[in-house]
């Protein structure tokens, strides 16, 4: 691959020595020619939680399921660091005939664990995602959020160093939303994994992350990333502050910088850079 000087300097970024996921010009074009992903460069260390939003189609999916190993990238480089990666989807797939207990330790038994190390693990988790006592219930008798908690325990049985989030919380009510990401930060402040975490809430991303990343329309490109400066624990109130909304603000600016996409037979709009400057983009 070759790197041009501008390029140079953010591939020194994305390449560190402790960045556990590290996107380096990633492009991902499919067998029909879309080009869902084009010149990702992201880097996701160890300890960080990094948020992505964009608007749909952008790639997003795409980018996780790049990261996951379950697709490959058509250019660039992609480095996972670890073999320990956890992968949540919005649909929380829990099987029907299997209890709680066994819906957790389905993972684990498919990566061969000796069954007492599962099971202590398998307690463990459960009581971790506040499904005490219920771990004898099958999914169809567990509200949303708690198939959701058992989605997360699933995961969670098998250590992994690197969680990849697609939309985990989109299906839920507001409430149980809220109280699923606060569930979920006291998670990452316990066992510090990297998480990039997809979602189309500019609160929900800002409240869980160390930083937000903005894409573009498809092709997906990084438009920029917010730092998010607030410390963990994070109480839930954080969300009704100032510094929150004003950092809310600077993501949603982002986000509207967007340039709007031109489709078949409607004339496209050349996005003139008015709209805004783009502040953070690389
Ligand atoms: P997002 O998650 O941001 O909504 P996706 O990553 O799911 O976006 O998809 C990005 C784009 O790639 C979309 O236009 C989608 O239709 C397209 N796409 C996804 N998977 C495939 C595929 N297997 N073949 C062709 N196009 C695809």
């Amino acid at each position: 691959m070759s790197v041009g000087p501008g390029r140079a300097a953010i591939l020194a970024k994305v390449t560190s020595a402790a960045s556990i996921l590290a996107f380096s010009g990633v492009g991902r074009t499919f067998p029909d020619g879309t080009e869902a992903l084009h010149g990702v460069d992201l880097a996701v260390d160890q300890g960080e939680f990094v948020t992505v939003v964009g608007p749909s189609g952008c790639g997003k999916s795409t980018l996780l399921r790049l990261a996951s190993g379950l697709d490959t990238v058509t250019a660039g480089e992609l480095h996972v660091g670890s073999n320990r990666v956890g992968y949540v989807f919005q649909d929380p797939t829990l099987l029907p005939w299997r209890t709680v207990r066994h819906n957790v330790e389905l993972l684990a038994e498919l990566e061969g664990l000796a069954k007492a190390e599962r099971q202590a693990r398998v307690a463990e988790v459960i009581s971790l995602v506040g499904l005490d006592g219920f771990e004898r219930h099958r999914p169809r008798a567990l509200s949303g959020g708690m198939r959701m908690r058992v989605s997360l325990a699933r995961s969670l049985v098998l250590e992994p160093d690197v969680f990849l989030f697609d939309e985990p919380f989109g299906a839920l009510d507001e409430m149980t939303r809220e109280r699923l990401n606060d569930e979920l930060l006291s998670l990452f402040a316990d066992r510090r994994f990297a998480a990039l975490f997809i979602t189309h809430s500019v609160s929900e991303a800002v409240f869980l992350s160390t930083r937000v990343v903005v894409m573009s329309p498809r092709p997906g490109r990084i438009l920029g990333d917010v730092p998010v400066p607030f410390a963990y624990p994070r109480p839930p109130e954080l969300r009704y502050s100032e510094e929150f909304a004003k950092v809310a603000g600077e993501v949603s600016d982002l986000l509207r910088d967007v340039p709007p996409r031109s489709s078949p037979g409607r004339p496209g709009r050349e996005w003139t850079g008015r709209e805004g400057s783009g502040r953070n983009s690389r």
